[in-house]
C-alpha cells in the first residue's frame, strides 16, 4: 500500500449505505474522515458532522466544523442522493426539484465550498457519486436520472476550471447497490434487473469503496473528470 500524509476526507451522506462504506474504508486508509448525517450515528473512527446539503448555510457550518476539528477538506466525497420515482406524466414538479435540489445542487454547494481551500492547499480531489442510471436512462427516474447525468457535466466543468490548480473531479457510477436505496425494489424488478447485468449480480455497498479511495489515491493523479462505472458491466458502452 502506497505511504502517505493522511488527508482530511469528507463525505456526505456516510452515515449509512454506499457512504458509509466508503468512510469506512478512508478510515482503514489512516485518513481524518468526517462524515455528514442528519441525526444519526456515523461509522466508527469518524467525525460525524450534522448536514442537509439542500441547504447552503448547513453546508457552510459543516465544513467549518470539519476545518476546525480535522483541518481543511483535502477530499470531498459528495454522495448524498435520494430518489422520488415516478413516470413522467405523474410526476409532481415539486418531485422533479426535489431530487434535483438533493442530488445535483447538493453536490454544486459542496463542491464550491470545498474547492476555496483546496486552492490554498494547492490541490484536492472530488469525488461524484453518479449512477448508472444517469447514463443509461431509467423509465420512472426522470427527476435522478436527470441528476446523475448532470454530475458528469459538473465534474468536467470542475475540472476544467481548477485543473491547472491541481483539483481534479471524477465520477463513479454505480450499478445495482443493495442498500436501503434499493431495499424497496421487488424481487420481480430485481430479477429482471440482474438478467440485464453481465456479471449476473447486485452488489454490495463495500465494493463501490475501492474505486472512490483509488480516485483519491496517488496513483489516480493523472485521473481526471472521468467516469468510473462500478456496475457489473450494466452501462458497457456508455
Ligand atoms: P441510502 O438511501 O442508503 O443513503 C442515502 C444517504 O444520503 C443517507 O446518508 C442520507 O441521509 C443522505 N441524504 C439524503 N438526502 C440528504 C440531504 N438532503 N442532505 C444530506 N444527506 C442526505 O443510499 P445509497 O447508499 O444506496 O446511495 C448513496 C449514493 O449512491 C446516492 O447518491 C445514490 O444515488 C447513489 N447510488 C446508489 C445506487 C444503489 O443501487 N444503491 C446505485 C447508483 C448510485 P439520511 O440517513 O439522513 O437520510
Amino acid at each position: 500500500m502506497e505511504e502517505r500524509e493522511p488527508r482530511t476526507v469528507l463525505i456526505t451522506g456516510g452515515n449509512r449505505g454506499i457512504g458509509a462504506e466508503i468512510a469506512r474504508a478512508f478510515v482503514a486508509l489512516g485518513d481524518r474522515v468526517a462524515v455528514t448525517h442528519r441525526g444519526s450515528e456515523t461509522p466508527e473512527g469518524t467525525f460525524g458532522v450534522e448536514c442537509d446539503v439542500t441547504e447552503t448555510a448547513s453546508v457552510d457550518k459543516a465544513f467549518t466544523t470539519v476545518e476546525r476539528e480535522l483541518g481543511p477538506v483535502g477530499v470531498l466525497v459528495s454522495n448524498a442522493g435520494m430518489t422520488a420515482d415516478g413516470l413522467l406524466i405523474r410526476m409532481k414538479e415539486e418531485q422533479f426539484l426535489r431530487v434535483l435540489d438533493t442530488n445535483l445542487a447538493g453536490a454544486w454547494r459542496c463542491s464550491k465550498r470545498a474547492v476555496p481551500q483546496m486552492l490554498r492547499q494547492r490541490g484536492g480531489r472530488i469525488i461524484l457519486i453518479s449512477s448508472v442510471a444517469g447514463l443509461l436512462g431509467s423509465a420512472g427516474q426522470t427527476n435522478y436520472a436527470s441528476s446523475k447525468a448532470g454530475l458528469v457535466g459538473l465534474a468536467r466543468s470542475l475540472t476544467r476550471e481548477y485543473g491547472a490548480r491541481n483539483i481534479a473531479a471524477n465520477v463513479v457510477a454505480p450499478g445495482l447497490i443493495e442498500t436501503d436505496m434499493t431495499a424497496g425494489l421487488s424481487e420481480a424488478h430485481l430479477a429482471e434487473q440482474r438478467a440485464q447485468i453481465p456479471l449476473g449480480r447486485t452488489a454490495t455497498a463495500d465494493e463501490v469503496s475501492g474505486a472512490v479511495t483509488w480516485l483519491a489515491s496517488d496513483a489516480a493523479a493523472y485521473v481526471a473528470g472521468a467516469v468510473i462505472p462500478v456496475d457489473g458491466g450494466l452501462g458497457m458502452g456508455h
